[in-house]
């Protein structure tokens, strides 16, 4: 491991490898990745949905989506990994007329900033994730350039790329310490050493507050636990059975579409040939435990039925839970942390980091390199917290 770097990234997970891959862009080689697990990926992005959309309430949101969703788009070509993306799309099922109001200002939005986003009757939603009970279900809004990519494809294929380029990336290495001479940051201790640099990047995700207290910073993010659950299909014939008229009848979508029923949070895609689900627990503690709690898949499946009734005959074949990365108002914190020379933070995404790592992780190497990020980041500001700050992201689930 290198004994000094103009730049020391501690996380491994999709922020801190596409950091790294933008730095090397910009032919900043001299720097040092930290990754404490024996593999990268294996915290939050290596556990999460892999969905990736337009569809967020706040713009600036909406504009990491525009330009990440560019970069999936040709990924392979241009950072040279394959990540699987398939744009089905996603399909947003409202029930009240509250939601419906919200997601009206919201797809104006969007429609503004270029993005096409359509507005359909229940019918037209059953068409596109056929097998789903839409009684109760005022309108759904549905972007076809949504979709579901691979977040360990997306996170090796920025670090390989990093690699390649001379950024040296050490796993099973932990950061124990930031050094700091009189207000600057001089400095990581690590398990295997110390490193001397003048640039420390943030990318801890839900232990992105500890890592900067190391350096005497509060950054304010709270780990919340999710869990995703697998279905096997029911039977031999998978996601179809007879309709009863000589033919089969879909019990569940063939496409990768991305469904989120808004009110309940309930949301599923096709994982292979398994079907991926997962809803939010209102009465979840903030915690780092991600013990999977058997108890909740009686009440998640309770609810999920009513959308998707065929998962009452399919058996949950294995599931897992990570962390969500909460900030107070659910946007990420991008930026440099003013209290601290050379403490930049991009962490605290709030569930929905993985489809914005392409961009968030360019403009934060801008930022370190001094260039113009083209991009408003006062949403993101580290500072914003305790100020008047306008309204955060609402659409997350
Ligand atoms: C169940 C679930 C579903 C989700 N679904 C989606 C989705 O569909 N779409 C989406 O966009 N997002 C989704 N997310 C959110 C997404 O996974 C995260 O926003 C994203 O992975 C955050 O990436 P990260 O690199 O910041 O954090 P992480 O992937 O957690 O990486 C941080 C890394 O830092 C390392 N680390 C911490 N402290 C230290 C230290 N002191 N020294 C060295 N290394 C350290 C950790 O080991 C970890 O590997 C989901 C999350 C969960 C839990």
């Amino acid at each position: 491991m290198r004994s000094s770097a103009e730049v020391v990234i501690i996380g491994g997970g999709c922020m801190g490898a596409s950091v790294a891959y933008h730095l090397a862009r910009r032919d900043v080689t001299d720097v040092v990745l930290l990754e404490r697990e024996p593999l990268l990926a294996t915290a939050s992005t290596g556990r999460n949905a892999g969905g990736v959309r337009h569809q967020f309430s706040h713009e600036a949101n909406v504009r990491l989506s525009i330009e990440s969703i560019r970069l999936f788009e040709r990924f392979e070509q241009t950072v040279g990994s394959a990540i699987d993306f398939h744009q089905d799309g996603y399909l947003f099922l409202l029930s009240t007329d509250k939601s419906v109001a919200e997601f009206r200002a919201a797809v104006a939005m969007q429609r503004r900033l270029g993005v096409e986003v359509d507005w359909l009757e229940p019918g037209q939603a059953r068409e596109i994730a056929p097998g789903l009970d839409t009684d109760g279900v005022i309108a759904a809004t549905f972007c076809a350039r949504d979709g579901i990519a691979d977040p360990n494809g997306v996170t090796m294929g920025f670090a390989r790329a990093a690699q390649a380029a001379g950024i040296e990336i050490c796993r099973d290495t932990e950061a124990t310490g930031i050094v700091v001479a009189g207000d600057r940051v001089a400095g990581v201790r690590t398990t295997r050493g110390r490193i001397d640099t003048p640039v420390v990047v943030d990318a801890a995700g839900a232990w992105a507050g500890g890592v900067a207290a190391l350096a005497n910073i509060e950054v304010p993010i709270r780990p919340l636990r999710r869990h995703i659950f697998i279905a096997q299909p029911p039977g031999k014939d998978g996601w179809v059975r007879p309709s009863g008229r000589g033919g089969m009848d879909a019990t569940a979508p063939d496409t990768r579409v991305l469904v989120i029923d808004f009110e309940t949070t309930f949301y599923f895609h096709r994982e292979g040939a398994n079907l991926l689900f997962g809803m939010g627990d209102p009465n979840e503690a903030f915690g780092f435990d991600t013990t999977v709690r058997w108890d909740l898949l009686g009440e998640v499946v309770e609810v999920a039925v009513r959308r998707l009734p065929i998962l009452a005959e399919s058996a949950v074949s294995h599931a897992w839970a990570g962390l969500y990365e909460m900030t107070p108002d659910a946007m990420p914190i991008i930026g440099p942390a003013a209290a601290r020379p050379g403490l930049f933070v991009i962490a605290g995404f709030s569930g929905h980091g993985f489809q914005h790592s392409p961009a968030a992780g360019r403009v934060l190497a801008d930022l370190i390199v001094g260039a113009d990020p083209q991009f408003d980041l006062t949403p993101f500001a580290p500072e914003r917290f305790g100020r008047e700050s306008g309204s955060g992201e609402r659409h997350f689930v």
